[in-house]
C-alpha cells in the first residue's frame, strides 16, 4: 500500500501492518498508519453509542445563558429554526440535514453494518451501505470534523 504523509507529502510503500504496529514518516515523524485500537466490537459499541447519544444531543440545549432576567438557549436545531423563521427555507433545510439528520442516518447505517458484521451475516448491500457511511462522513456534522482534524495537529 502506498500512502502519503499528511504533513510533508512524502510517499511511502507500507507492507501490511501487524496488530499494534505504528508506521511513522521517516522525514517528519508524523503517524502514517497504525493498527492499534482497531477492533470490530469496539467500533460497533462506539457507533451504537454515538447513534444513541445523538438523540439527546439534538434534543437537549447546547448552551444555556441566564443573565439579568433574560434566558437564552441554543440547540443543534436552533440555527435551522431561525433560518426557517426568516424564510431561508433551503438554507434551513440544508442546515438541519447537515447538523441533525445526516449524522443520525450515518450512524444508523454504520451501526447496522457493524452489527451484521459482528453476527457474521453477509448481505449483498453491506459494502454499498458502508461506502455510503464513508461518503456521509464528510457531510454529517462538518464542524465536528474540522475540529477533529485541527485537534490532531
Ligand atoms: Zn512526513
Amino acid at each position: 500500500m502506498t500512502i502519503a504523509c499528511s504533513d510533508c507529502g512524502t510517499l511511502q510503500d507500507l507492507p501490511p501492518l501487524t496488530p499494534r504496529c505504528v508506521a511513522t514518516c521517516p522525514v517528519c515523524r508524523n503517524r502514517l498508519e497504525s493498527r492499534t485500537g482497531r477492533n470490530l466490537t469496539i467500533a460497533w459499541i462506539s457507533s451504537m453509542a454515538t447513534f444513541v447519544l445523538l438523540v439527546p444531543a439534538n434534543l437537549l440545549p447546547l448552551m444555556h445563558i441566564s443573565m439579568l432576567g433574560m434566558v437564552r438557549e441554543s440547540r443543534i436545531g436552533s440555527g435551522a429554526t431561525a433560518l426557517w423563521n426568516h424564510q431561508w427555507v433551503v438554507i434551513a433545510g440544508l442546515t438541519a440535514a447537515l447538523a441533525s439528520v445526516l449524522p443520525l442516518v450515518r450512524f444508523a447505517m454504520l451501526s447496522v453494518v457493524l452489527s451484521l458484521l459482528r453476527v457474521e451475516v453477509r448481505v449483498a448491500w453491506l459494502g454499498r451501505v458502508f461506502r455510503w457511511t464513508l461518503h456521509l462522513d464528510q457531510w454529517a456534522m462538518p464542524p465536528m470534523h474540522v475540529c477533529w482534524r485541527s485537534c490532531r495537529q
